[in-house]
């Protein structure tokens, strides 16, 4: 069977992460998210994470090279087997550029870009009330409330806030995704993978949207 890799493409806060781990496990693939890889690594206090953090604090992009590297290793690994849902990657045409060359070496490519359509105003509001679980699960403290404040539903860990989402963060990460990440919309549509999805709906309404994308590709 062909490996099957989804692009989820959005400005921060569209709903990728939520949205990709709906995908991964409707399609029985792993979800890769570099943002958490980056946050594992920053966690672990490795090299890579070290190097990640200044970047991420000040809501830049980390470099191509340090980024691409981690995702070809991540990428090799048995668990992708049968594909991925990709979250947070491509951020770059050069990262898009490398993950085709990648992926050409399994002898796949990309099969749709779901591309999440939000307002940037919703995109602030929605940052500042998101709540993560350190496992990398996502809240929401209005539109997807833990059945306890602060409090993972599965493994009653302590909730937390992201410290790249404080409002003048956030407004200066979507600066960022227009002028690096925006120019993937027409990469894709170039290439006809490009499938534009409503995010301003409720969760579950998206999730329709996008399983409906990815059968019909
Ligand atoms: P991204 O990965 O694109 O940055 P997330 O999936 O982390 O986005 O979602 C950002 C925040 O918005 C989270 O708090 C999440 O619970 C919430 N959220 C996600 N999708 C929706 C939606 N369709 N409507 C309302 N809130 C949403
Ligand atoms: P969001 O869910 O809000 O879109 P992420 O968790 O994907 O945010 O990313 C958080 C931060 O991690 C980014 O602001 C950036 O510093 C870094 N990062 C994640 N993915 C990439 C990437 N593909 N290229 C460069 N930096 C990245």
């Amino acid at each position: 069977m062909k490996r099957l890799f989804i692009v989820m493409l959005g400005p921060p806060g569209a709903g990728k992460g939520t949205q990709a781990k709906k995908l991964a496990q409707a399609f029985d693939l792993v979800h890769i998210s570099t943002g958490d890889l980056f946050r594992e690594n920053l966690k672990n206090e490795t090299a890579l994470g070290q190097l990640a953090q200044s970047f991420m604090n000040k809501g830049e992009l980390v470099p191509d090279d340090v980024t691409i590297q981690m995702v070809e290793e991540r990428l090799s690994r048995p668990d992708c087997e049968k594909g991925a849902v990709l979250d947070g990657f491509p951020r770059t045409p050069a990262q898009a550029d490398a993950l085709e060359a990648l992926l050409l070496k399994f002898g796949a490519g990309v099969k749709v870009v779901p591309y999440i359509k939000v307002a940037d105003e919703v995109l602030v509001e929605r940052l500042s009330g998101r709540w993560m679980s350190t496992a990398g699960r996502v809240y929401h403290a209005q539109y997807n409330p833990p059945k306890v404040k602060w409090i993972d539903d599965l493994d009653g860990s302590q909730l937390y806030q992201r410290e790249d989402d404080k409002p003048e963060t956030v407004r200066h990460r979507i600066d960022v995704y227009k002028a690096q990440t925006a120019p993937l919309i027409d990469y894709y549509r170039q290439k006809g993978l490009l499938v534009e999805i409503d995010g301003t709906q409720g969760i579950d309404g998206v999730t329709e949207d996008l399983l409906k994308a990815v059968e019909e590709a």
